[in-house]
């Protein structure tokens, strides 16, 4: 009745079937909406499904989707993306200790530092692009490492091959936040993670229009867990919300394809003008980074960040763009552009944002799928005078 679990179809075509074979009654091609909370059971026997809380067609059908495009052991769907780390960090128990990449999602900063703590588990803020301070907090009490490449908003690059080894030596598992990537760029199971997180309100869904999480498994036991766990507490997903994030999904690769191009094409235009110091966008990066980056990851992104040369400025770039709309997130058909160091990040305490380079002249942006030529024009405009 269900697909075939890992058709061998290169990832276009896989996205582009998202859902596709889930209505087993009438064979709809668009996975139904099935708002239901309950399930008439066929006999005395629970049927496929018997609550919502537990699993739902629909929710099933995205889960399905996301799994596959990595080969992972089972897929999760969640409220946000906040709530897959939660999830994540909520499996561990009190005395435990988790490591977050330094220059994490600033969400992902705050919950460890406001949230997490209370509840007596421990984490520090580490360098993940240098192994030695990695392997020298790692300690007996270490269940979890949360790391993010390319890094938001700078977009650095971190070996996930060499932590996988590392963390796993110390017995402790190894989350990837892929949201920058998608499994169309970068597949951090096939490259040793435990875990592959996105936050599904960017790329996978892709059109500003839903929040939702995706927590892509590598073992069997770990999908359980977490399973279980989800169970437990219910932070899934709704219907409506998963149809969303398939319906964005099937052109998932068409969009990243056609993001990264504009972003490439952005990139060197602004490492050319006379009013930005530095781009930060890992085909720009230096020889060591990009090297990394791409002896793990199939392409550049969309995601870029620049540096002004007068950080006042950032003010009236804002106020011109036209196209480019300043608002927080990312991913999506429209080009976003933010100021990490007064909205993103403003959770990180000033000395750790500078610390770490989000500093006011800062900006980061998300491209689009708009035209090549309407995004520059709106930039060259915007950045004049
Ligand atoms: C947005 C984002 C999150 C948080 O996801 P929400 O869906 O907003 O809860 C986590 N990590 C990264 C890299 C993000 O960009």
């Amino acid at each position: 009745m269900f697909p075939n679990k890992f058709p061998d179809w290169h990832p276009e075509s896989l996205t582009a079937h998202s859902g596709v074979g889930h209505d087993p009654v009438y064979g709809a091609i668009s996975t139904p909406v099935y708002q239901t909370v309950t399930y008439q059971h066929p006999g005395s026997e629970l049927g496929a499904y018997d609550y919502s809380r537990t699993e739902n067609p629909t929710r099933h059908a995205a889960q399905e989707a996301i799994n596959r495009l990595e080969k992972g052991a089972g897929t999760l769907l969640y409220t946000s993306g906040m709530a897959a780390i939660t999830v994540l960090v909520q499996t561990l128990e009190q005395g435990d200790h988790v490591l977050v990449t330094e220059d994490a999602y600033g969400g992902t900063y705050r919950i460890m530092v406001d949230v997490f703590s209370k509840f007596g588990i421990s984490s520090n803020m580490v360098n993940t692009r240098d192994l030695n301070q990695v392997a020298e907090h790692l300690g007996p009490k270490t269940r979890l490492v949360i790391v993010e490449t390319p890094s938001n908003p700078l977009l650095r690059i971190s070996p996930l091959r060499e932590l996988a080894d590392l963390v796993h030596a110390h017995n402790a598992e190894l989350a990837v936040d892929n949201t920058f990537m998608t499994a169309i760029r970068q597949r951090p199971l096939e490259l040793g993670a435990d875990y592959a997180v996105y936050s599904a309100t960017k790329y996978l869904a892709g059109h500003n229009d839903v929040m939702a999480c995706a927590i892509v498994c590598k073992t069997e036991d770990q999908y359980q867990r977490l399973n279980d766990f989800t169970n437990a507490t219910g932070s899934a997903l709704g219907p409506w919300d998963a149809w969303l994030l398939l319906r964005g999904l099937k052109t998932l690769a068409i969009r990243m394809d056609r993001q990264e191009s504009n972003a490439r094409t952005i990139a060197r235009f602004l490492s050319e003008h006379d009013s930005v110091r530095t781009v930060y966008y890992p085909e720009l990066a230096e020889d060591s980074a990009r090297t990394l980056h791409m002896g793990q990851a199939l392409g550049y992104g969309a995601m870029l960040s620049f540096l002004l040369k007068e950080p006042d400025r950032y003010i009236a770039l804002m106020d011109r763009l036209k196209i480019i709309l300043p608002a927080v997130s990312l991913g999506g058909v429209e080009s976003l552009i933010t100021h990490p160091y007064n909205e993103t990040h403003r959770e990180i305490p000033e000395p750790m944002r500078r610390h770490l380079g989000i500093i006011p002249g800062l900006m980061r942006l998300s491209v689009g799928i708009e035209h090549i030529d309407d995004l520059l024009n709106d930039l060259s405009d915007a950045l004049r005078g």
